[in-house]
């Protein structure tokens, strides 16, 4: 067995046990496999092994891959997103897990408009305001989903936090907590046009605590590829 078929049956392990741990089941959460920096004959394998759901972080990658890696691949965008590329992959991904601007919904709006499809939206909150994340604030984010509410061609799906960087996961367990809280509260609002149903939160770190706590889609990349060689990128 490849190392990455090896690595993709211990995650899948550890997610089915903590869906159990949460009283959910394994097809109820979203294992997304981070493929930055992989090439594509490394990102096969893992499609290989029942992961076609992709994530990436930069529009250039998206684009690089969307070709070779051909049909029945998911891909979806979990990276910051400049305004200015939003046309290269409006019809290229499933979901954007990083809107945090009224302004970049509003160029998903146009762009989506544009090629008649409705585009399935996450908000980024910075759960534990971090000077160097993107995302808007918690208490920020009901009034930020009621503007995006009123747009046609974006749906509001859930919400998607990156947590701190921690040496044990455990102390990233209240952020998420709040994060499935922040979703039941925004919920409880019923505002038109919003069920948000996806929280995703967790990476290779600490997706196990993320899971316990609610999240439905978690977005693993060294846990499945290991380390990642960044003297590849755009390569
Ligand atoms: C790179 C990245 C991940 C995956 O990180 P790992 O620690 O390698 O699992 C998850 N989410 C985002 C937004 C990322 O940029």
């Amino acid at each position: 067995m490849s190392y990455i078929a090896e690595n993709i049956r211990e995650v899948e392990a550890k997610v089915t046990a903590a869906a159990q741990r949460s009283g959910r089941k394994r097809e109820d959460i979203l294992l997304l496999a981070v493929s930055k920096t992989q090439p594509v004959e490394v990102i096969r394998q893992a499609v290989g092994c029942g992961l076609t759901s992709l994530g990436e972080n930069k529009v250039q990658e998206i684009m690089d891959k969307y070709e070779p890696m051909g049909e029945g691949v998911h891909w979806h965008l979990i990276g910051h997103l400049q305004t200015n590329k939003v046309k290269y992959i409006i019809d290229k991904v499933d979901m954007i897990h990083s809107v945090e601007s009224l302004k970049l919904a509003e160029e998903i709006e146009k762009r989506a408009a544009a090629k008649g499809l409705i585009m399935d939206i996450l908000v980024e909150v910075n759960m534990a305001e971090e000077e160097s994340k993107f995302g808007i604030t918690p208490k920020n984010a009901e009034e930020f989903i009621r503007e995006l509410a009123k747009k046609e061609h974006i749906r509001v799906r859930g919400l998607m936090t990156v947590a701190p960087f921690v040496e044990n996961s455990e102390e990233n367990r209240e952020y998420f907590r709040q994060m499935k809280q922040l979703q039941v509260d925004i919920n409880a609002k019923k505002i038109d046009n919003v069920v948000m149903d996806v929280l995703s939160m967790g990476m290779t770190g600490d997706y196990e605590v993320a899971i316990e706590e609610g999240a439905t889609v978690v977005r693993v990349g060294t846990g499945i590829f290991g380390e990642r060689d960044y003297s590849n990128r755009g390569k």
